[in-house]
């Protein structure tokens, strides 16, 4: 049988998945609607193929790249440990600056429940530089990816960023589909 904590951990993390996903998808398909009404295509990262090169973050036409950090929580472990969140020589678990890997202080972390923390993006902090993805895929879940914004996109002719980007991840899809969710790319 298993105990009130664990199902009271359960039961808070499934409300934050939820919630997590609703405002998400909320956010993406309502935005991505204003800005994809008079275009068949949208510009579209596809999370499976990039490498986190950091390319994005410099190469959009944009001053602040339309390329930001999406965050899956779906696929996340609220670990105590995220290497999306922390340097790999951070001093201590604190979310003191110099412990962090975000270079724009973009990420919150939230104490949920020992040993469970939540980490937010805020959006308007990110650059796209994929520090905190890299971190994320190479030693946690994978659950930070990067996408392009169709709020922010001024769905050039020629993005900029699949002009260099070196691995291909970047292509035009219908934007009756704008938004390639990670973990869903087979399925879109
Ligand atoms: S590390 Fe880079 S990609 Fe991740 S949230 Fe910070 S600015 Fe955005
Ligand atoms: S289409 Fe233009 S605005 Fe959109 S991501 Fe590419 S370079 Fe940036
Ligand atoms: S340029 Fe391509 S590989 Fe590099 S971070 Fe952007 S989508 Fe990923």
């Amino acid at each position: 049988m298993k105990s009130p904590s664990v199902k009271k951990r359960r039961g808070f993390l499934a409300v934050l998945t939820r919630g997590g996903i609703a405002a998400a998808l909320a956010g993406i398909f309502g935005a991505a609607a204003v800005r994809t009404k008079n275009t068949n295509t949208v510009w579209q990262i596809d999370p499976a193929k990039c490498t986190q090169c950091g390319l994005c973050a410099t190469s959009c036409v944009l001053s602040l790249s339309a390329v930001k950090c999406v965050h899956r929580y779906a696929m996340c472990g609220y670990c105590n440990l995220c290497f999306g969140f922390f340097r790999p020589d951070a001093n201590a678990l604190t979310s003191a600056a110099e412990n962090q890997v975000c270079p724009t202080g973009a990420i919150k972390r939230t104490f949920v429940e020992d040993p469970y923390f939540e980490y937010t993006i805020n959006e308007p902090l990110c650059i796209g530089c994929s520090k905190c993805v890299k971190g994320c895929t190479a030693f946690g879940n994978g659950s930070l990816y990067l996408q392009i914004r169709h709020d922010r996109c001024v769905q050039c002719n020629s993005c900029a960023i699949a002009r260099v980007c070196p691995s291909g991840a970047i292509s035009r899809i219908p934007s009756d589909k704008p938004y390639i969710i990670k973990g869903e790319e087979r399925k879109s």
